[in-house]
């Protein structure tokens, strides 16, 4: 048995030979390893060590120029990696300085220093794991004594699926266009935004400091949320630059709303390049952040039939009961969004409102990892009555947003004389609406542990 294992190694180490322009198939698990471009003679060499593992062997051949290796992994499918905890560590264990690109972290381009032919690709299980979503049963209650039906809504206010619109780079036009036009419509945007202060040397000009009274009162009006872009939007080189350039804009937002929880997206950026020893999970843990750089629809007029294709992808989002994102640069006539086009996907958005959630991107996301983190518990229950438990294991100063509770009523209980009370006696607002046909009421409840009761009659 033994021996046959060693066998299969060898054949995969074996199977993973390949030389320039050269790239790898499933061997690896749906990793790819290349050399970068052409390197003349050398030959790289890969194996899969560990679910989340790569063993990586390069072999100059004599040529002399610097060698990188590209390492491309799975990003969506089964054999999906966990991008943000990826590092890569030489034969000696000493990390390794990687590049990547700002909105492609599973991508990486690793320059072998001096002397280096050996390095593994891993993924660092975070401090108490990967998270694992409680199952859809532990979040509801389905009562045989009472007859009453409870869970936990896919999304804020029983909403069939959520929408996140995304305005990137700190563009005059937002404040001009983009705010205006959302507040016409009622509608939360989330703004990308790259708070640094202009750089010497002229490499960038900061909009956003141009502007910086303009967005200090958007801020304050407190109707728009606010996120990472990297405090520049010219990539990070180093340790110590990426932590400044995610680190400065994270300080800056967290200033412009103090009364907030500082949890906040992060997209570091289309075009940028970020070279770092570290995960991005130390970033994200240290300044409160998540990654939003993925699975995000550009709606930049060039890319041809925008409208259309929104109409398209917001409706598969609520069939499926998903996170639509979409996201813009520039509002206006000229620009990469005419704002006839704007208005027109807003219209869209507007049309399903009623069954649409559109909301902040941390909002979306505290609501989906508080879900994920919550269940429900029977206490005790009568003919007329329910005593529940709610738990959530988020961190509550991080995670405020409320979650939404749907209770099906028996028969016999009318919505109008069902009374939610806290555990201090004090009643929970609630709304009779109907779920799959039958009478039923919602309510909101902070995502912290409490218990709650349920009477037929007050
Ligand atoms: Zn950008």
């Amino acid at each position: 048995m033994k021996r046959c294992i060693q066998l299969l190694a060898t054949l995969a180490f074996a199977s993973g030979i390949i030389g320039p322009g050269r790239t790898f198939g499933e061997d690896l698990g749906g990793v790819k390893v290349a050399l970068s471009a052409d390197q003349g003679p050398a030959v790289v060499q890969a194996q899969l060590l560990d679910k989340f593992k790569v063993k990586v062997h390069v072999d100059a051949h004599g040529e002399t120029r610097p060698l990188a290796v590209r390492v491309d992994l799975p990003n969506s499918g089964p054999n999906i990696w966990p991008a943000a905890d990826v590092e890569v560590r030489d034969a000696g264990g000493k990390a390794m300085v990687v590049q990547r690109t700002g909105i492609e972290w599973f991508k990486l381009s690793v320059p072998l220093p001096t002397g280096v032919t050996d390095f593994v690709v891993q993924a660092v299980k975070p401090a108490g794991g990967w998270s694992k979503p409680t199952s859809e049963k532990l979040r509801a209650i389905q009562d045989g004594v009472s007859g009453v039906q409870m869970r936990i809504a896919k999304w804020h206010g029983g909403r069939a699926a959520a929408l996140s619109i995304r305005f990137d780079d700190s563009h005059p036009t937002h404040l001009t266009k983009a705010v205006p036009i959302l507040r016409e419509y009622g509608f939360r945007g989330t703004f990308m935004i790259c708070p640094g202060a202009s750089e010497s040397g002229g490499r960038r000009t900061s909009e956003f400091d141009q502007h910086r009274a303009e967005w200090e009162a958007l801020a304050a009006r407190g109707d728009q949320e606010f996120a990472n872009h990297s405090a520049h939007h010219r990539g990070g080189f180093g340790d110590e630059d990426m932590e400044a350039e995610i680190g400065e804009a994270a300080e800056a937002i967290w200033k412009l709303v103090p009364d907030r929880s500082k949890l906040t997206a992060l997209n570091l950026g289309g075009g940028t390049r970020w070279d770092t020893t570290r995960t991005l999970r130390y970033y994200l843990d240290k300044y409160h952040h998540f990654d939003a750089s993925e699975n995000s629809t550009g709606m930049d007029d060039s890319y041809g039939n925008r409208v259309e294709n929104f109409r398209r992808i917001l409706e598969q989002h609520l069939q499926r009961g998903l996170w639509c994102r979409i996201h813009y640069h520039y509002i206006g006539d000229g620009l990469s969004s005419t704002e006839a086009n704007f208005r027109a996907a807003l219209d869209i958005a507007k049309e399903h409102s009623a069954k649409l959630w559109i909301a902040g991107m941390a909002d979306i996301f505290k609501y989906q990892r508080e879900r994920d983190a919550a269940t429900l518990e029977l206490v005790e229950s009568d003919a007329e009555k329910l005593v529940f438990r709610v738990r959530c294991t988020t961190d509550p100063t991080l995670y405020d947003q409320s979650l939404t509770v749907e209770i099906v009523l028996p028969p016999e209980w009318k919505p109008d004389d069902t009374v939610v009370k806290d555990q201090q006696g004090t009643v929970i607002s609630t709304k009779a609406t109907t779920v799959d046909g039958k009478a039923a009421l919602r309510f909101e409840v902070p995502p912290i542990e409490a218990v709650y009761s349920l009477r037929s009659a007050p």
